[in-house]
């Protein structure tokens, strides 16, 4: 069946769900939810909820894997088997293999790996309902599952999507964006804006390249206020301090 709307963008310049074309949906993050992990996240942004959970770092087995200078970054990106409409095939897909792979690149460049030789970081994030972008979210819960954990990381990372509808750049697609649009490019950054996953699925010109690029850098720096401010909230309220402001 083909739901492909007839207009992304209506007369006033809002989307198919009222926001504004540089707008992402909101975000709710809670910190903390798996006693077993040593560190976890349960997030949900727009529709899309997702859970994520960090073990270690913990031995690596079996010990061939292990590197000698570092710790190794495992990421498994999972869609449950109700997170979809249509039932997801359970176990790993093309898809999923590969969004573990970019996922766990997007977070090297920031994990010290290099504190912990012979290790394993074993990172989980399980869709439980997916919306469009649940790539992006579960970096994004994976990130603040990594700080919980208290990984050492140079910063957080954050992720988010941009695309194009009725020939606009749209910030951070919904489900018939996502499907029907005319581009998908999800991005991760780190706080200092070094791009660490870059996607493209679609077609801009440079032109339209470039400002998408920088649309999706604003969307991800007000993603990492919000992981920032949800973490501050979850260890001051833990040490019942106040922290101040950077
Ligand atoms: P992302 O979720 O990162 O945007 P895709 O662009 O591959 O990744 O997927 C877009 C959306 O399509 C997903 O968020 C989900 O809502 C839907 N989707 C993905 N895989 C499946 C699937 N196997 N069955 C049904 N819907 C799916």
């Amino acid at each position: 069946m083909n739901d492909k709307p007839e207009k992304f963008i209506d007369e006033n310049g809002l989307r198919l769900d009222g926001r504004q074309i540089d707008e992402i949906r909101p975000m709710t993050i809670k910190i903390g939810v798996l006693s077993r992990a040593d560190g976890s996240c349960y997030l949900e942004w727009g529709n899309n909820k997702i859970l994520a959970a960090v073990y270690g770092p913990r031995e690596l087995h079996p010990r061939r894997l292990q590197k000698a200078d570092s710790a190794l970054i495992r990421y498994r990106y999972n869609m449950a088997a109700f997170s979809v409409e249509d039932r997801a095939r359970p176990g790993p897909s093309r898809r999923s293999i590969e969004i573990s792979k970019v996922s766990r690149e997007a977070f090297e460049p920031v994990v010290m790996t290099h504190l912990y030789p012979s290790a394993v970081i074993d990172v989980f994030a399980e869709v439980l309902q997916a919306d469009a972008g649940t790539r992006t979210a579960a970096i994004n819960a994976a990130s603040i599952a990594l700080a919980d954990a208290g990984i050492p990381m140079k910063g957080l990372v954050a992720a988010c999507a941009v695309g194009k509808v009725d020939g606009k750049l749209v910030l951070d697609l919904n489900k018939p964006e996502d499907n029907y649009g005319e581009a998908d490019l999800p991005i991760a950054i780190t706080q200092d804006g070094e791009i660490t996953l870059l996607q493209m699925d679609g077609d801009l010109t440079q032109e339209e390249f470039k400002e998408a690029i920088k649309l999706c850098k604003e969307g991800c720096y007000q993603i990492l206020e919000m992981q920032k401010e949800a973490l501050k909230t979850k260890f001051s309220d833990d040490a019942d301090i106040d922290i101040p402001d950077d």
